[in-house]
């Protein structure tokens, strides 16, 4: 029996049916609804003993370059969200992450609150950064993290078109806040757990006069510390 007929059948039964019929109608997916999906994560896997390093703001001369030496040490590997007018200004800093098995990743290109922007001018901020990166160190990035986490769902779109994944964090010890290193290290330590997406700054020395506890503490508890390649993969992959 077709569809319509059975419907029909219904309507003739007399058992309210237009409802029904509605309810159908209202559940057509169009081509392309989909797209308005982007991903959207806050943390990776929770099996196993994974978790990522995210840092955030730079490159920074004098900080960046320290954070880099305490993971060379330790044969660590970590995400970087780069500041595009930043790459530009530092671009020798971006090709050293990139060279050093680092992923880096787009943080918009002078960091605005995105969230009050218009679509066009958030387009912008997310393809300077994606074009910088991609001059100075050749690789596009796949994940974007907004300025303050200030983004609206809707905007996800704009992202989403230019193949970037939303990516939030789980474990926040607000160093930017500069609480004193003891206290940055302490927070990650407590706070992390396999899947954690930990949010730190490559822009205060207060964060890279942390990073070697917070490394060692992560090693000691046997966490494998995962670039986002290796941790949560591309989002639309
Ligand atoms: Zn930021």
């Amino acid at each position: 029996m077709r569809r319509n007929d059975f419907l029909r059948l219904l309507m003739a039964a007399g058992a309210g049916l237009a409802v029904p019929v509605r309810a159908q109608n209202s559940i057509v997916i169009e081509p392309g609804e989909n797209e308005v999906n982007p991903a959207f994560i806050n943390s990776g896997p929770g099996f196993g003993n994974k978790l990522a390093l995210t840092f955030d703001d730079g490159p920074s001369p004098g900080v960046t370059d320290r954070v880099l030496d305490e993971l060379k040490k330790r044969d660590m590997r970590a995400t970087f969200f780069l500041i595009g007018a930043k790459v530009d200004a530092y671009p020798d800093l971006a090709k050293r992450l990139v060279a050093e098995g680092h992923d880096v990743a787009n943080h918009t290109y002078t960091h605005p609150r995105l969230s009050p922007m218009g679509d066009r001018a958030v387009e912008q901020q997310l393809s300077r950064c994606q074009d910088a990166i991609v001059r100075h160190t050749g690789v596009t990035p796949v994940w974007f993290r907004p300025p303050y986490g200030a983004f609206r769902k809707e905007q996800g779109i704009i992202a989403s078109r230019m193949g970037l994944g939303v990516a939030y964090w789980s474990v926040d010890p607000q160093d930017w806040r500069k609480p004193g290193s003891a206290a940055i290290a302490q927070r990650v330590l407590n706070a992390s757990q396999p899947g954690s997406i930990i949010l730190l700054h490559d822009l205060h020395p207060m964060t890279a006069d942390a990073v070697p506890t917070i490394f060692d503490g992560l090693l000691e508890r046997s966490f494998t510390t995962a670039p986002f390649h290796s941790f949560v993969g591309s989002p639309y992959a």
